[in-house]
C-alpha cells in the first residue's frame, strides 16, 4: 500500500543528491606542468618586485616556455598587477627582451 509508494520515491531520490558538492579549488587542479602554482599575487607579497619592461627576467617567470603569458588562475597574480604585468611584458616584446613565440 503506502510501502509501494515510498519505494517508488526511493528510487527517484536517486537523481537528487544531497548536495555532496565539493568546492575545488581552482589553484588545486591537477595538471600543473610543474611549474609553480602561487595562491598570492608575487607583486603584492614582494613589494619591492619590480613590474617593469626591464625586468625581464621577474617578467620571464610569468612567461610559459613558448613565450606565452601564463593566466593569472596559475600565478595567481592579482588583476591590477596581471594587467600591468601584460602590458610589461608586451613592452618588453617589443624592446626584444622577451620572445612572441617559441623558436
Ligand atoms: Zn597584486
Amino acid at each position: 500500500m503506502d510501502d509501494k509508494r515510498s519505494d517508488d520515491r526511493r528510487s527517484d531520490d536517486k537523481g537528487a543528491p544531497g548536495g555532496e558538492r565539493r568546492p575545488r579549488s581552482r589553484f588545486a587542479r591537477g595538471g600543473g606542468r610543474g611549474r609553480t602554482r602561487r595562491r598570492v599575487c608575487r607583486f603584492c607579497a614582494e613589494k619591492t618586485l619590480p613590474l617593469d619592461y626591464k625586468w625581464f627576467d621577474v617578467l620571464e617567470a610569468f612567461v610559459s616556455e613558448r613565450g606565452r603569458i601564463v593566466p593569472s588562475r596559475t600565478t595567481g597574480t592579482c588583476a591590477k598587477h596581471q594587467r600591468r604585468l601584460t602590458l610589461a611584458i608586451k613592452r618588453a616584446r617589443n624592446v626584444a627582451l622577451l620572445p612572441y613565440s617559441a623558436s
